[in-house]
């Protein structure tokens, strides 16, 4: 019934778990998930979830804030991009909230990140995982540059304001609600979520991340993406089950599951 769009389930924290999180899953309805990358280094082991799992995708990217990393070129990102199940491209984007000493100038090779992977996306037709973070203009700036209105995707973990989700609808993206939208300070972001058309809204956990509430402060499970479709189905006034089924299509919509059935 439901589909977590977002989680790593290669992280250190599932090593052994991995069944009892799919027993979790099976139990709460929440029948698939989409496994995401952050480095090329792990993308073996988050495409091997893909492979091994039928209800579960990869998806291939270097996350903005990872540094000291492989660079990934367009090559590196288009030959993992063919290969079965992988359905998208991601995550990335860009992340300005560890600068630490650095300028926004400084970031340039984040952008230059940034474009490359969106130039995969234009390439191979996938849909974009977009990871955005005090950083919208830049972000929504190089992907109507680098995109062309050619590239679909998702602004995953949205925490940006409505101008920024009307910005994103308007080139064609989806955006995907966490866990946060539970949380007892989110107001700002409830109203986003009620904002935003059901037809263009997707859920996630970014596991093991971001649990959302009773769970907050724990390790999060794409099980509990079914509290995050319970929020959203409050905010929106609809049933959890219009909310399951509305965003499982936008999701089978989205990443073109048929071509990886
Ligand atoms: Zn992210
Ligand atoms: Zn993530």
């Amino acid at each position: 019934m439901f589909v977590d769009s977002h989680c790593h389930l290669n992280f250190p924290q599932y090593a052994d778990q991995l069944d009892a999180v799919r027993a979790e899953m099976a139990e709460a309805k929440v029948d698939r998930a989409l496994c995401i990358s952050t480095t090329l280094e792990e993308f073996p082991a988050v495409h091997a979830l893909a492979q091994r799992f039928d209800n579960m995708w990869a998806t291939v990217g270097v996350h903005p804030d990872n540094e000291g990393v492989q660079e990934p070129t367009l090559d590196d990102l288009l030959t993992r991009a063919a290969l079965p199940r992988v359905v998208g491209i991601g995550e990335t984007g860009l992340d300005y909230y560890r600068l630490g000493e650095r300028t926004v100038a400084d970031m340039a090779w984040q952008r230059e990140r940034f474009r490359v992977h969106i130039r995969a996306a234009l390439q191979t037709g996938l849909p974009l995982v977009i990871h955005t973070r005090m950083a919208s203009d830049d972000t929504v700036a190089i992907l109507r540059e680098e995109g062309q209105g050619k590239v679909r995707g998702v602004f995953h973990c949205f925490t940006e304001t409505e101008a920024v989700a009307r910005q994103a609808l308007d080139l064609g993206f989806h955006i995907s609600f966490s866990g946060i939208i539970t949380f007892k300070n989110a107001g700002d972001i409830r109203e986003v979520a009620r904002f935003v058309p059901a037809d263009r809204c997707l859920i996630e956990t970014d596991s093991p991340y971001l649990a959302p509430a009773p769970h907050r402060g724990k390790t999060n499970s794409p099980a509990y993406v079914a509290f995050v479709a319970r929020q959203l189905a409050e905010v929106k006034g609809m049933s959890v089950e219009e909310v399951g089924r509305i965003t499982s299509a936008n999701f089978e919509d989205l990443f073109s599951l048929v071509k990886n059935a």
